[in-house]
């Protein structure tokens, strides 16, 4: 597996200092190959050395022969392109020991043999380059190896190596396979995690990132399911967003467990972990296969979390095991980060384009809108009547209520399509998509009936006009607003049609 470092320092800073502190393994998946190979190339030349230097041995073709092929070996492993050929390769290496134990015990014919001392080397490597049960699994290899070395005597050197020294080797290597998978796991994690910060930062959309947060804390907590609750807004219990990852039975009887624990959890500020099944059982009855869960909050900017993360288990677990707790905490924090710069974007976007006391769409979406009418579109223009004298009587506070009121009478009549705004002081402006003046007629309708059954302080007026092909929309708007200015004339509280109007200010 290559290198996560480099990646790590380049592409993001913040997160990857946290990370590099908390994962300080070093990648040392290359390391091994080439360090075996080392190990035959350098003891087949010191064997070449020594075979020349002591007297006994010089002349010795076997030797020389033995010690050339284990330096010619350990030439060509230190080259192999390790990276490329995956890890069942480098099962060679360990093989090619065994045989050069057997040649070596034959040559030395029975003489001491101090290259027993190298045996644990082959286990050592396996341990730390292959997966569980591959030290297992090279035993009998070892065997076979140790019984040609010893010429098939089976004396008490080879018996005793046999049962004493051989299974202890292979539990070495077993355990290190082991430690081994693990980390590779934690790198996975590392990876996947690193990844997760990366997309976090490019998600634009509420509903995508708290999805994207349910399937990642999944994957890091090793968690069965787990369920994203956004709130609101800071401080909020109200629920803006939910999303759920896992098996689809339990997004059946896992809603009850969220409500309670997303209830309970909300304001909690750090990694809770339920593991007691008895306590899951009695948040909520109806989520029994929930063996234990843990939650953890999403940083807001504030004390107050923006929402929070709850894992499920459905196999009893004794506790949360420290990496998967540390890395679905450093994906908190920046999903915490994401929803946090979601909310501002949204909030923004909103108060660019909403009027702040009624919370309609302010003069520039209106105008967005009005620019975009087509021929067939209606545009109506509404103004309080006498709004001055609301005022003046009942004071600015109850103008405000009385403009709120309005505002959602009209947006109660309108159609979800249609842009309704508050066009000026006490004016508002409608744009109806294709509804004809018909269309309109019958909004403004609703409107009236709605307004006039709640003993209103005041009543209205309104001018309508149908956008036309040929006609800009700025000319459709002064239709509107002249038919305003006749129902005004007309004594107030009713609507006029722009072409009505026209006939009204020519007739007098
Ligand atoms: P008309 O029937 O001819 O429309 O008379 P009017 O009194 O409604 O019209 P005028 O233009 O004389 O007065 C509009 C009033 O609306 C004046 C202003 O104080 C009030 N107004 C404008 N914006 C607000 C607001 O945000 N809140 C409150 N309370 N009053 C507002
Ligand atoms: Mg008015
Ligand atoms: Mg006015």
């Amino acid at each position: 597996m290559p290198s996560v470092w480099p990646r790590v320092r380049t592409k993001t800073d913040g997160a990857a200092h946290e990370i590099r502190r908390y994962f300080r393994e070093v990648d040392a998946d290359f390391l091994a190959p080439r360090a075996a190979a080392l190990v035959f190339l350098v003891g087949g030349l010191l064997a070449l050395a020594v075979a020349l230097v002591v007297p006994e041995l010089r002349g010795e073709r076997s030797i020389t022969l033995l010690a050339g092929v284990a330096a010619a070996f350990g030439a060509g492993a230190l080259a192999a392109p390790w990276e490329r050929l995956g890890p069942q390769a480098e099962l060679v290496l360990p093989v090619f020991a065994f045989v050069l134990f057997a040649w070596g015990g034959a040559v030395a014919q029975g003489a001491p043999v101090p290259y027993l001392a190298m045996l644990p080397l082959p286990f050592v490597f396996v341990g730390i380059t292959q997966r569980p049960g591959t030290s297992s699994a090279l035993a009998p290899a070892a065997v076979v190896a140790l019984a040609v070395a010893d010429r098939f005597a089976f004396d008490a050197t080879f018996v005793s190596t046999i049962v004493f020294a051989l299974p202890m080797l292979v539990l070495v290597g077993e355990a290190l396979a082991f430690a081994h998978m693990r980390r590779t796991d934690a790198e996975r994690r590392v990876e996947r995690l690193l990844d997760a910060v990366r997309i976090l930062a490019r998600v634009d959309d509420q509903r995508r990132g708290a999805q994207l947060v349910a399937s990642l804390s999944a994957e890091l907590l090793g968690a069965d399911a787990v369920a994203v609750l956004i709130a609101d807004r800071a401080g909020s219990r109200r629920l803006l967003n939910r999303a759920f990852f896992g098996h689809p039975a339990l997004a059946e009887s896992a809603p009850l467990l969220v409500d309670a624990l997303g209830t309970a959890e909300f304001d909690a500020h750090a990694t809770r972990f339920i593991v007691d099944p008895e306590r899951v059982r009695a948040l909520a009855p109806a989520s029994a296969c929930v063996r234990a869960a843990a939650t953890v909050p999403l940083p807001g900017s504030g004390p107050v979390p923006v929402g929070v993360i709850i894992a499920m288990w459905t196999t009893p677990r004794r506790h949360l095991h420290g990496s998967a707790r540390q890395a679905a905490e450093l994906l908190s924090e920046e999903a915490g980060r994401m929803f946090r710069r979601l909310r501002t974007s949204a909030e923004l976007t909103h108060d660019a384009a909403t009027d702040p006391l009624t919370q309609l769409a302010n003069r520039r979406t209106f105008a967005r809108a009005l620019a975009t009418m087509q021929p067939g579109d209606a545009l109506v223009l509404v103004d309080l009547d006498n709004f001055k004298q609301v005022n003046d009587r009942h004071g600015h506070q109850v103008g405000d209520e009385t403009l709120r009121l309005l505002a959602r009478h009209l947006r109660d009549s309108a159609r979800q399509v249609d842009c309704v705004a508050r066009y000026g002081g006490e004016e508002f402006a409608v744009v109806l998509p294709e509804a004809g003046i018909a269309g309109a007629q019958a909004m403004l309708g609703r409107v009236r009936r709605s307004w006039g059954a709640q003993q209103p302080i005041t009543t209205f007026s309104a001018g309508i006009a149908g956008h036309e092909r040929g006609r800009s929309p700025r000319e459709t708007l002064r239709l509107a607003d002249g038919a305003l200015y006749a129902a005004k004339d007309a004594g107030r509280d009713c609507d006029m049609l722009a072409a009505e109007s026209e006939v009204e200010v020519v007739l007098p």
